[in-house]
């Protein structure tokens, strides 16, 4: 039992996990949810988050903060939320969350910190991320979340290249220190895959652009439509900021190497969710409006089984698809998307079809169905991961006419990308960068977030972009003022 914090509630009024059960927030009935893209669930109502607050076993060594990628200290606010300290309890999940109330609510926890909370195995984890988001939706209505005010203002600038959760999460750091900050992204609007990959039900537009907004508030500078590598290299924006920093994702979306991939109606994850965000936000689309990009009535065959997969699924049940299926080589214990996304597709009424892999896409001129063939599972590879294996005779076909790939991305070429020939990059593609500064193989320039990792998790991206711009301010205060300058913040 960890000690209670200074005026906390004793321990008896804590660790209620015996006598309260877990509750998630209500979620909103299948059959109304699939008719919109609101989010599916509703808010905790104070009494309910300081509830299940108080089920926290407030352990000596909490499982939950480790797993955290951002190393939360989950049972301390859980304290203070139990004891109805809200304002404290938001100063302590902002502390080390930039943004708490996205990761609340698009976290995977289950295979996070609720997964790992130890009262889990015996009576259901604390609803970890739930209580987050109320927490940090408290504090907005309370005004406690305000525009980032420096003490001081330096001369120096940092260009940041990608507005998504790495560079935003960098972009707040260093403005909270007082450097000058411009962020560039080829998109019209902030929040890179927050705001064009991951669909409004699981985290509402408003959300990201409530973040957006306060950032400009607080002076951070944002060029949209500004395409580094086309408007111009990443050398030219070294010349124009003491220090640059590549948050720029990735995007290059696997194909399927079958027969038939060309066919129309065969389209890729990212733009068919890309088109759905756009159409939620009140964008005209050619490639929607003439049905390339709309699953309504359609037969609709999603072939993956990461989070991209279900994103996928889920949108083309709430475009009206006349049926909506998954199709994954492995099983569900082995699928790497999380069993909670699965779970909530399940309900809203898509089929899976697991150990089953797609083997040729069948149509004259558009795609009609996909033939696929059953697999089982043999050996480990060198990930340790069983490798499927197909059934011999065992191919079936299924009716589809939209096929989304959704079968993971890689980095491109990103030197090329970015016009900058001499940018270290690894065997994977991904930028090479140094693994406790983030710092590149030039000079100057920082890398954080997806195109370090590959494709990742938003957490991961706050915490990279968290952890760059700390490396960037000791590089650059040990420029302005030698030693010193580190030293004294
Ligand atoms: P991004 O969010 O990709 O942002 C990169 C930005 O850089 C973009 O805005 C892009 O326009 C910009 N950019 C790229 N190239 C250039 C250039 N040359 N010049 C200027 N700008 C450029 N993670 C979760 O934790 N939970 C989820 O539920 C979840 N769901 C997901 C669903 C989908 C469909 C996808 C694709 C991903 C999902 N992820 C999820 C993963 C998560 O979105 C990413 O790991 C995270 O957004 C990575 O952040 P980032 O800042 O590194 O890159
Ligand atoms: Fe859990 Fe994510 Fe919040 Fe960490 S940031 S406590 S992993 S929901
Ligand atoms: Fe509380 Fe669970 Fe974390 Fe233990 S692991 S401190 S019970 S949230």
């Amino acid at each position: 039992m960890r000690r209670p914090l200074e005026g906390g509630p004793v321990a008896t009024e804590l660790q209620k996990f015996v006598t309260v059960a877990r509750r998630a927030p209500t979620k909103r009935p299948a059959e109304v949810r699939r008719r919109d893209f609101a989010e599916i669930h509703r808010a905790f109502e104070p009494a309910e988050a300081a509830a299940q607050a108080a089920r926290c076993a407030q352990c000596g060594i909490p499982f939950c903060q480790v797993h955290c990628p951002l190393g939360n200290n989950i049972p301390d606010w859980l304290m203070l939320t139990a004891s109805g300290r809200l304002d404290e309890a938001y100063e302590m999940a902002a502390a080390t969350n930039t943004f708490p109330e996205i990761c609340g609510r698009i976290c995977p926890q289950d295979r996070l910190c609720e997964g790992n909370c130890v009262i889990e195995a015996g009576f259901g984890g604390v609803t970890i991320g739930a209580v987050e988001t109320f927490i940090t939706e408290t504090a907005f209505a309370r005004g406690l979340v305000t525009p980032v005010r420096p003490r001081r203002e330096r001369a120096q600038s940092v260009g940041i290249v990608g507005a998504g959760p790495a560079g935003l999460a960098a972009a707040e750091r260093l403005r909270r220190r007082g450097y000058r900050v411009a962020i560039y992204d080829r998109y019209d609007r902030i929040g890179g895959l927050l705001v064009y990959g991951i669909p409004n039900f699981k985290l509402e537009k408003q959300v990201v652009a409530r973040r957006a907004a306060l950032l400009a508030e607080g002076g951070v500078v944002f060029h949209s439509n500004f395409a580094v590598g086309r408007d111009a290299s990443l050398g030219e924006l070294r010349q124009r900021h003491d220090a640059v920093l590549l948050a720029c994702g990735v995007y290059a979306a696997r194909v399927l190497m079958v027969p038939g991939a060309g066919l129309a109606g065969v389209v890729q994850a990212i733009d068919y969710l890309t088109a759905s965000n756009r159409v939620g936000l009140g964008d005209r689309l050619a490639d929607f409006d003439s049905g390339v990009l709309d699953a309504r009535g359609k037969d609709v065959v999603v072939i993956g089984g990461g989070d991209t997969a279900m994103d996928c699924v889920r949108t083309a049940v709430r475009q009206g698809a006349r049926s909506v299926t998954c199709l994954y080589r492995r099983d569900r214990d082995n699928m790497p998307g999380s069993r909670r996304e699965v779970a909530h597709a399940e309900e809203e009424g898509v089929r899976f079809v697991w150990l089953a892999a797609p083997e040729a896409l069948l149509g004259d001129g558009a795609v009609r169905a996909v033939r696929a063939v059953r697999m089982r599972l043999g050996g480990a590879d060198v990930d340790g991961r069983q490798t499927p294996q197909p059934i011999a005779g065992s191919r079936f076909d299924l009716a589809c006419d939209l096929a989304i790939q959704a079968l993971g991305f890689d980095p491109g070429d990103v030197p090329a990308a970015l016009a900058a020939p001499e940018l270290a990059v690894t065997r994977w593609g991904t930028v090479k960068a140094d693994f406790a500064t983030l710092a590149t193989s030039l000079d100057g320039i920082f890398a954080a977030g997806d195109i370090v990792r590959g494709a990742s998790l938003v957490v991961w991206a706050i915490r990279d972009g968290r952890e760059a711009a700390d490396s960037i301010h000791a590089y650059l205060a040990a420029r302005a003022a030698p030693a010193a300058a580190v030293a004294a913040e």
